[in-house]
């Protein structure tokens, strides 16, 4: 009998008011169901806003190093519990093990550099324009914190904003994906064994229109940070502005890989079989567009074609796999009708462009790894996120042309070139429009230490991980301390 998961909120594990449930199961296959979830409304979502804005107080007034501190533990424990963590993961979303432990590795070394902000969050000591009078600047909360998350990294993104949230004295209200409640709950259940006071971290299970929406209308959410698809974060802007909520958005891109005459082909082949396939083609950050020089296009083409070829698909919880499937029907459609699309608008398919359903994967939603050559630049799948395994191959003659083209995209998330010559390195990093440029590495990987996030449409200008990350969950403020004892007025007294 499937588990039957609970709400967590304002202290206790419960059902929604709404006495509805939904379903998760295996897209390996179908017929597990991992368990069933609270169908939530926007009831359930005001008692956990309201817990959170009690439990406010308290937290913010808790030391930021003792924050830290319980993030660390959090830290401990996924590290303890990994294993069984990841193997959750590759079964409620299909992602190879090598993949979810990776997933599950990246929570853990947010928490452990999270936990060191709690005794930095520096602000500034200034000198004042006048004298005996002291200048300050300093980092405070902000309030209750809506975290909304996608399923294709269901512990990695969550972590990435309830951990510096709360370090930050910030409480949480966290919706995750309706494709990955399972992962999110453990999240929620180590968050408290940890220490995380009651009422500080909520969850509640539900659907974007029902339990997303409901958050980023809630006047007492202060702050709503996002990771999804870009027609959503426009939604979700727009409706934020209504309340003027401070607003982090993480979107979709379009991300490409250039191979220069003068790289090494063996290292570039191995980033786009990585970048493109790894995740099933499921991440923000995979490669959906390779550029290749004209002098090494028929030879890469050759190693690329057959290396696809043998990639081995199947359930993510079989080691000797290395594609695991699609995230569910709906997205097998979409990457299907991105095929059509393709052969419709005059791209040639070299291979895959169909559901794999041998043996095992009968009742999974595999699809195999896809190639299109002579795709041009106006056509839809070189333009559109297709968040799945289809790579769009394009032919250039020069330098200039690639970095004209790696640029003709309204995303701009991440970004590789492999090339040799140190002069065409630099160039790329200064000219290509993306947050992210890897020089002779594929387009995915992140390390919790660094920002990550997008120019253009791949987002609203904010930053995930590093330091930059703090700056999202808290207000500076500032403050003056006159000790003169008389009366100094800025801009007139000193003149
Ligand atoms: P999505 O459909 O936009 O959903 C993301 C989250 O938003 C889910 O929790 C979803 O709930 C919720 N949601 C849906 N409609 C909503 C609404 N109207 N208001 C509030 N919340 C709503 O995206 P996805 O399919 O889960 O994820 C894939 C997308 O995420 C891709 O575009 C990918 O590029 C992007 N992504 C970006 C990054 C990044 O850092 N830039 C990282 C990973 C993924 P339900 O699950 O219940 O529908």
């Amino acid at each position: 009998m499937a588990r039957e998961y609970k709400n967590y909120i304002a202290g206790e594990w419960c059902d929604s008011v709404t006495g509805e449930r939904f379903e998760n199961r295996n897209p390996a296959n179908w017929d597990e169901v991992i368990g069933t979830f609270p169908n939530s409304n926007a009831e359930d979502v005001d008692r956990a806003v309201q817990a959170a804005k009690e439990a406010y107080d308290d937290w913010r007034l808790t030391p930021a190093p003792m924050r830290g501190e319980i993030i660390r533990k959090v830290g401990d424990l996924l590290t303890q519990y990994k294993e069984d963590i990841a193997r959750t993961m590759t079964r409620e979303m299909g992602k190879v093990l090598a993949e979810t432990r990776g997933d599950v590795q990246e929570g853990i070394d947010t928490a452990y550099y999270a936990a060191t902000e709690g005794r930095r969050l520096f602000g500034h000591t200034v000198p004042s324009e006048l004298p005996n009078k002291f200048n300050l600047s300093m980092r405070i909360p902000i309030g209750v914190a809506g975290i909304i998350t996608p399923w294709n990294f269901p512990m990695a993104i969550p972590t990435w904003k309830i951990f510096p949230a709360l370090v930050s004295g910030n409480t949480v209200v966290f919706k995750p994906a309706s494709d990955t409640p399972a992962t999110a709950t453990r999240l929620v259940e180590i968050l408290l064994e940890a220490g995380v006071p009651p009422k500080v971290i909520n969850i509640v299970h539900g659907g974007g229109t029902r339990v997303g929406v409901p958050i980023v209308e809630h006047r007492d959410i202060r702050l709503v940070s996002f990771t999804g698809s870009s027609a959503v974060g426009k939604l979700i802007s727009e409706k934020a502005s209504k309340t003027l909520k401070r607003v982090s958005l993480e979107l979709g891109g379009k991300n490409a890989q250039i191979v220069m005459d003068d790289a090494d082909l063996h290292l570039a082949l191995e980033g786009v079989l990585w970048g493109a396939f790894g995740t099933t083609g499921q991440r923000c950050t995979a490669t959906s567009r390779l550029i290749l020089h004209e002098k090494i296009y028929d030879q890469f083409l050759d190693m690329l074609v057959p290396a696809a070829e043998n990639l081995r698909l199947g359930d993510g919880l079989d080691e000797n796999n290395q594609v695991g499937p699609l995230i569910n029907e709906g997205q097998l459609e979409k990457v299907d009708e991105y095929v059509q699309i393709g052969k419709n608008e005059g791209a040639t398919l070299v291979t895959g462009g169909e559901r794999y359903s041998e043996g095992d994967c009968a009742k999974g939603f595999f699809y195999k790894p896809t190639i299109f050559v002579d795709v041009k630049r106006d056509m839809r799948i070189a333009r559109e996120e297709i968040f799945g395994p289809v790579l769009s191959v394009f032919k250039v003659s020069s330098f200039d042309e690639a970095i004209d083209l790696i640029n003709d995209s309204t995303y701009g998330l991440s970004s590789s070139i492999y090339t040799r010559d140190v002069n065409m390195a630099f160039k790329a990093m200064r000219d290509i429009e993306a947050g992210i440029t890897y020089i002779n590495g594929p387009t995915i990987g992140a390390e919790a230490h660094m920002p990550f996030g997008g120019v253009k449409e791949t987002g609203n200008g904010h930053r995930e991980g590093g330091w930059e990350v703090f700056e999202f969950y808290t207000e500076t403020k500032v403050v003056y301390v006159d000790y003169s004892g008389r009366l100094q007025r800025a801009q007139i007294d000193n003149r």
